[in-house]
């Protein structure tokens, strides 16, 4: 009888569990919006609902939840993942909602290697958005061949100064002593969670020789990561560009590491993509990213800018390719000469390349778009509020970048589910093949999934910055959802609601193992004098 009783007060108990697993209600719903998983193809209208930050349930059952989103007519897609962003500051957040993008990952450039995890710190409880950071390679040039240490933000802005004066970090070749301590400045950043090693060799093409970008790739390797670059000869032609690019992935094949072209929307892009399509199909882990503009944007005094590469190597003419971002006036080659001794690091855009290229990168598979968002100057007094038109302007890329590529694809009949893969899983998709657990769970509508999610009216959405105002914000992105949190409702960013979280690995134990003579002799006979893998500037014997 005792025991007559215990199965009925348990088969209650679980009849009651039941009755609230059907009644369960969500912290979140949207409702009867266009669900659309790049990874599975799903692509039909459904009810989504979010617990604990997870996407917990899509079915075209009705559902209710604690708040409710009617998507009627709008996409549900994952949140925009930009993998190329150079400004992650409470002043962009804004910017970045109303495009889409719920994480930005600075992984060209990146932060210094020893100040990484404060990098990630700074960040922490007051970021709408999902950050990340590569450890940078120029960084760490500067630190050990010009003892750069004037650190402020510990990232892509100190670029500004760090490339003002001295030029060690860009022409020098490392002795073998200093190789080693520029390897280990990255190693510091790797044990310490950053997301792979970010190489801007295009502005460092004479110090850097072929040995120093594949010990880079080995390094990063050890710990299963990428190397982001900002290829050797870019910009460039459709020689060099290839050429460049064919430098990492020679690299990424020997060693079998991943690998991720930053920008190629340059000369010899079908080939650069040929190349990257091809080598997925043979296993390797090389993906590549494209901002959709014809013009790109960096330093007066970036090397491939002076008059023997961008006049006479490139065929350029300043007066048709160099403007200046804040007045919108080109350049000759003499009021660049005048700026350069006032303001070396003036950030100016460079044309480069036929505006109907860029349908042709919309159409490539598997391309990711990195916007390339620069950093905003002067900062002094930007903060959340700082409205869209007060900031400093910028190229449009910044604030525009992934509701354009939405745009290009409905005006040239490009399917819509390519550009949603585009802006989120093409990203998601490589990283979380190596390994990055944060990846594996996002870029994807499906249950379980984390729910980074970006709502929008494909009909309607736009871009509006513009290379005479880059600040404008996209409209069209309805709303915006971040770990399960809406940030951004009605096309409206909610002030104080900071659900970001930090993109990066667990903390590890070096993997670094310096570099010896003894050790290259013992393994592959050869031994190179320096770092470099010879002496520069030496005279072969005669005999
Ligand atoms: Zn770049």
């Amino acid at each position: 009888m005792k025991m007559y009783f215990k199965m009925l007060a348990a088969l209650m108990l679980s009849l009651v569990a039941m009755s609230t697993a059907v009644a369960q209600e969500y912290d979140l719903v949207i409702n009867d919006g266009r669900v659309m998983d790049p990874e599975t193809k799903y692509d039909a209208v459904s009810n989504v609902g979010i617990k604990d930050g997870r996407i917990a349930v899509i079915t075209k059952d009705k559902i209710k939840g604690k708040e409710t989103i009617d998507a009627k007519g709008l996409v549900v897609a994952p949140g925009f993942i930009d993998g190329h962003q150079h400004c992650i500051e409470p002043y962009a957040y804004r910017s970045m909602l109303r495009d889409g993008r719920t994480t930005i990952l600075d992984m060209e450039i990146g932060a210094h290697g020893p100040m990484l995890n404060e990098w990630y710190t700074r960040r922490e409880g007051n970021a709408q958005v999902n950050y990340g950071a590569a450890v940078a390679h120029e960084f760490a040039r500067a630190a050990v061949l010009d003892g750069f240490n004037d650190w402020k933000y510990l990232y892509t802005p100190d670029a500004i100064q760090s490339r003002l004066t001295k030029q060690g970090w860009s022409k020098t070749r490392p002795t073998l002593e200093q190789g080693n301590q520029i390897l280990s400045l990255l190693d510091e950043g790797l044990q310490q969670g950053g997301l792979g090693i970010g190489s801007t060799v295009g502005y460092m093409r004479e110090g850097v020789s072929a040995r120093e970008i594949f010990e880079l790739q080995k390094l990063s390797g050890r710990y299963g990561r990428f190397i982001d670059m900002h290829f050797r000869y870019t910009p460039g032609t459709d020689v060099t560009e290839t050429n460049g690019i064919q430098e990492m992935l020679a690299n990424a094949a020997a060693l079998g590491t991943p690998a991720i072209a930053a920008h190629f929307n340059n000369p010899g892009y079908n080939m650069v993509h040929e190349l990257l399509v091809r080598m997925r199909e043979r296993g390797y882990n090389v993906w590549g990213e494209i901002y959709p503009y014809a013009a790109g944007s960096t330093a007066l005094n970036a090397v491939f800018l002076e008059p023997e590469m961008w006049v006479k190597t490139l065929g350029n003419k300043y007066e048709d390719t160099l403007q200046d971002v804040a007045t919108g006036e080109f350049y000759t080659q003499q009021t660049r000469e005048e700026m350069l001794k006032k303001e070396p690091t003036r950030v100016v855009l460079v044309y480069k390349i036929p505006k109907s290229a860029i349908i042709d990168w919309i159409k490539m598979p598997g391309v990711a778009i990195g916007s390339d968002g620069m950093p905003l100057f002067p900062d002094d007094n930007l903060t959340w509020d700082t409205a869209y038109e007060d900031l400093p302007n910028t190229h449009p890329r910044f604030a525009g970048a992934f509701a354009k590529v939405l745009r290009l694809a409905r005006e040239n009949n490009i399917p819509l589910m390519q550009a949603v893969s585009m802006t989120s899983y093409n990203y998601a998709k490589p990283l979380g093949d190596m390994g990055l657990k944060a990846m594996q769970v996002r870029g994807r509508m499906q249950k379980g999934m984390v729910a980074d999610i970006t709502i929008f009216d494909p009909a309607t959405v736009t871009d509006h910055s513009t290379y005479e105002k880059g600040t404008l914000p996209s409209t069209g992105i309805e709303h915006v959802i971040v770990n399960g949190t809406l940030v951004m409702k009605d096309q409206e960013p909610l002030k104080g609601v900071n659900p970001g979280q930090p993109i990066r690995f667990a903390p590890v134990e070096s993997l670094f193992e310096p570099l010896t003579k003894e050790g290259w002799q013992s393994t592959y006979y050869a031994s190179p004098i320096d770092f470099g893998g010879g002496v520069p500037g030496s005279q072969p014997d005669v005999e």
